[in-house]
């Protein structure tokens, strides 16, 4: 598809790990780490989540030659995952940007990771690429039907209509907040705000920008600016 080879993506790496025996039964074998910090993606996140009996450590970013491995050779010697085995490696593009055309109009149609279709910030894609699968089918079926081939481009459309604005505003916070150590850092702190992890939780869960709660968004948004400007306070 034209443009394809340009999509903008956030490479990401993890290595699967077995969990230590000394890990069993602790806290930190049970919760999912993520990981704010430059020198581990100089714009992503890295993490560290329990899978059972193996643990996920990994990393991703969207700058050319920045070395995922040595990261997560790090943060394994950090958090003294270091001498666990390690199971598998597994590294790939996450598309952080829908492309602007699915279809040669004809007889193609992306839909996925291919169209282009995972959150930006959180990196989810598991869920929209099932929607865009669904609606992708649907508009093919419609498609054989009318024996028209110019509906193809109705799938996009489908998936922006239903999920472009949450997609508009997770771009927006992680162009303002992905942008640096320092508005990571308030970026944490701002997720502190029992009203940001309320909002933030139902958005998730419900995939759409919730409506309910207009003080709370009015909150946020003042909050979001106190921070944006450097007047709400820093974790230390
Ligand atoms: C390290 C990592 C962690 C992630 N974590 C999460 C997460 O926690 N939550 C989340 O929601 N998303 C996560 N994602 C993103 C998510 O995995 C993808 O967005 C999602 O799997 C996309 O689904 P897809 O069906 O479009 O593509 P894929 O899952 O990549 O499926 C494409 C399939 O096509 C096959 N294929 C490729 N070429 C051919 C060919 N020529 N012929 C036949 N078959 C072919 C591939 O083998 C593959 O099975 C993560 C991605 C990575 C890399």
């Amino acid at each position: 598809m034209p443009g394809a080879d340009k999509l903008k993506s956030v490479f990401a790496y993890h290595e699967i790990i077995e969990t230590p025996a000394e890990w069993e039964g602790h806290a930190i074998a049970s919760r999912c780490d993520v990981i704010y910090d430059g020198a581990l993606s100089p714009d992503f996140y890295s993490w560290v989540f329990p899978h059972g009996e193996t643990l996920s450590v990994g990393t991703g970013t969207a700058e050319q030659g920045f070395s995922l491995r040595q990261s997560i050779t790090d943060l394994r010697a950090r958090t003294g995952l270091d001498t666990a085995k390690t199971l598998r490696t597994e590294g790939a593009p996450i598309p952080m940007k829908p492309l602007k055309r699915w279809d040669d109009g004809k007889h193609v149609l992306l839909c996925g990771d291919a169209a282009g279709c995972v959150a930006p910030a959180s990196g989810e894609g598991i869920f929209y690429a099932m929607a865009c699968g669904r609606m992708s089918a649907e508009t093919m079926m419609e498609v054989l039907q009318s024996n028209d081939p110019a509906l193809l481009r109705n799938a996009r459309k489908r998936f922006l209509k239903a999920h472009g604005k949450v997609f508009w505003a997770l771009g927006i916070m992680q162009y303002f907040w992905y942008h640096s150590d320092k508005r990571r850092e308030r970026f944490v702190t701002m997720c502190d705000d029992k009203d940001v992890q309320r909002l933030t939780w139902d958005s998730y869960l419900n995939k759409r920008l919730t409506r309910k709660e207009p003080m709370a968004h009015i909150k946020i948004f003042f909050k979001d600016m106190a921070h944006l400007f450097g007047i709400g306070p820093a974790r230390g």
